[in-house]
């Protein structure tokens, strides 16, 4: 944990942070987690997957809205799907964010997966981009049809070419900025949708996957709750980091 709040002073085990959100759900929102919609916008990384916390499969869902890195790449029709998958009296909640590795002894941008001898890269779509634009290679407005989430993943950085190269650490840098993107992109997107249900909750963080044997930790940084009935909004951060 010291080693992972070196970089993130925030960060927490994912599992304290599912169990935190059940309490609110049960306690606050006085709902059961079958009542709750979760939709995840992270990276497809098999690593993910494998760190899946457990206790998140007592909700309904998961619907995967994310592609490379966690961007939503399902779109508006994602977000219109799932919306319509909710109970009545339930809630949709959106979990969503970049991710990147942090290995056991502190390097950044690496895990150590299972069976191998070597850490690998993660996430691999971050620093594969991080690395062409380093090298000049992104091309403005390059967007292929085999490589479309990767390409998109490109064009984020590009545009905050300098912030990022600049920084003291671009990979970490580099994660901001694909974080804002997914930020922003998950608000507008939950602007245009209808939602017959009472709550939309929304959770944006950096997910850190680290060693298979350490599991993942989450540094939070939105946790609002948007009340349906009287489109009134707000931020539950402070209780969240009490
Ligand atoms: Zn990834």
């Amino acid at each position: 944990m010291e080693i992972i709040r070196n970089y993130y002073q925030n960060a927490m085990t994912t599992i304290d942070s599912v169990n935190i959100f059940i309490d609110y759900v049960e306690e606050v929102l006085d709902l059961e987690p079958r009542q709750v919609m979760l939709a995840d916008s992270i990276c497809s990384d098999d690593v993910n997957s494998i760190q899946y916390p457990a206790r998140a499969h007592e909700f309904l869902g998961p619907f995967k809205m994310g592609g490379l890195d966690g961007f939503p790449f399902t779109g508006l029709t994602g977000m219109g799907a799932f919306a319509s998958h909710v109970p009545d009296d339930g809630a949709v909640f959106i979990y969503y964010g970049p991710h990147i590795g942090i290995t056991k002894d502190g390097i950044i941008g690496e895990i150590h997966r299972i069976g191998q001898s070597k850490n690998t890269g993660c996430c691999g779509a971050a620093k594969g981009a991080l690395n062409k634009l380093m090298n000049n290679q992104i091309e403005e407005g390059n967007i292929t049809e085999i490589d479309y989430q990767m390409n998109s993943i490109e064009q984020i950085l590009l545009k905050q070419k300098d912030r990022v190269l600049n920084a003291k650490i671009p990979l970490l840098e580099a994660t901001e900025v694909i974080y804002e993107a997914i930020d922003n992109r998950i608000n507008e997107l939950v602007e245009k949708t209808n939602y017959n249900c009472k709550y939309v909750i929304l959770m944006g963080a950096v997910l850190i996957n680290s060693d298979t044997e350490m599991g993942s930790f989450t540094h939070t940084k939105r946790f609002d709750i948007i009340d349906l009935a009287t489109q009134e909004r707000k931020s539950l951060l402070d209780e969240y980091y009490a």
